[in-house]
Parts: structure tokens; C-alpha cells; sequence
């Protein structure tokens, strides 16, 4: 009798997901994925303000994936590479580019959470900020920024769903990541060219 192989674990209705590492400027990321898209995106862990560097002669890459699959690798990980790419080294097309599919498995489909974060991916493109009550009152309701700041510390999907966008009223940067990588939103708005105080 053949080894039963060990079964991988369905995350999302879509299918099997894998996660990858991937090398890019600002340090590795963990990428979790499914055959639709996005699951999250976020600095390895032990990515912080005391830890973060900047290589800007890293091209965006693949490191590794935890589920070989004889190579193949799903296409929303090709374009999250190719988009990061642009994110990173391409500033004139940065802001027009389109994002990679994301399979918001996070939250409850036509939740608040889920509007929060659809908006600032698909209207808050690179250079832009917003106030925490701006996006509120993108969102329908002026009176929610606590809950806008609230949804935005769950963010799972780094850079693409662009919290780093959304700042103060008073035009101070305000905390990412609950406080951890305040050095990281800093830079990526200053990469960006957007002043920050
Ligand atoms: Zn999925």
C-alpha cells in the first residue's frame, strides 16, 4: 500500500490555498493565496521599526512556497509580484496600475469591513491620503472613522488594500501595524512623495 499523501487544507471555498515568501525591497513578505486571489500580504513578522531595512536594488521575487506543486504557482501571485514591481520601481505607472485579485476571506461578504477595505484598494491609489473620517464619509457615513480605524488594524492585505493611505486630520501619520512600523508607513508615503510630519 502507497503512502497516503497528507491533505492539504481547503482555506476558501475557491479551493486550496498556498503561501509563498517573497523577497522585495523592504524585506520579506508572507503572500497566502487561493485560486481566486489575495488572502494576505504582510511583512514577515519579525519585520518592525527596529528591524526594517530598505534594498531598493531588490527586484520582487519569489522565494519560496510551502506547497511545491510541481512549480506552478497561482496567477494572482504572478500579478502581486508584477504589481509590487511597478509599487517599488516604476513610479509613472504606479498610480494607474491594476491591482491583483483579492478573495476577501477575511470578513463577511457586503460587511462594513469588507467596504473599507474594497474602497481604499480600488480608490485610494498610490500617493493619495485620506483622514480617517474622509474614508468614513466614502464609506456612506461620516460618523464611523472609529470603526474605519478599527477595520484598518485588521487590514490582512498590506500594500495593496493601502492603509499606510490613511492618516490623521491633523496631517500626523497615526500608528500602522498597532504602532509596531511606524518607520515602514513613513517610508512607503515618503517613496511614494507624499510629506508627512
Ligand atoms: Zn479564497
Amino acid at each position: 500500500m502507497s503512502t497516503a499523501r497528507r491533505k492539504r487544507p481547503i482555506a476558501c471555498h475557491h479551493g486550496p490555498t498556498n503561501t509563498y515568501v517573497l523577497r522585495t525591497p523592504i524585506g520579506d513578505m508572507d503572500l497566502e493565496t487561493c485560486p481566486k486571489g489575495i488572502h494576505s500580504l504582510q511583512q514577515v513578522q519579525e519585520i518592525d521599526d527596529s528591524t526594517f531595512k530598505v534594498d531598493m536594488s531588490i527586484e520582487v521575487s519569489l522565494k519560496s512556497q510551502l506547497y511545491q506543486d510541481n512549480g506552478y504557482v497561482y496567477k494572482s501571485v504572478l500579478m502581486c509580484i508584477q504589481w509590487l514591481n511597478t509599487y517599488f520601481h516604476n513610479k509613472t505607472e504606479a498610480p494607474a496600475q491594476t491591482r491583483p485579485n483579492i478573495c476577501f476571506v477575511h470578513t463577511k461578504k457586503g460587511s462594513f469591513t469588507e467596504k473599507v477595505w474594497r474602497i481604499l484598494a480600488d480608490e485610494i491609489s498610490f500617493a493619495r491620503i485620506v483622514s480617517y473620517g474622509q474614508l468614513a464619509t466614502m464609506c456612506g457615513n461620516v460618523n464611523t472613522a472609529r470603526a474605519v480605524g478599527h477595520t484598518l488594524k485588521m487590514n490582512p492585505i498590506q500594500l495593496i488594500i493601502p492603509c499606510h493611505r490613511v492618516i490623521r486630520q491633523t496631517g500626523q501619520l497615526g500608528e500602522y501595524c498597532g504602532g509596531r512600523r511606524n518607520l515602514v508607513k513613513k517610508w512607503l508615503l515618503n517613496h511614494e512623495g507624499v510629506a508627512v510630519l
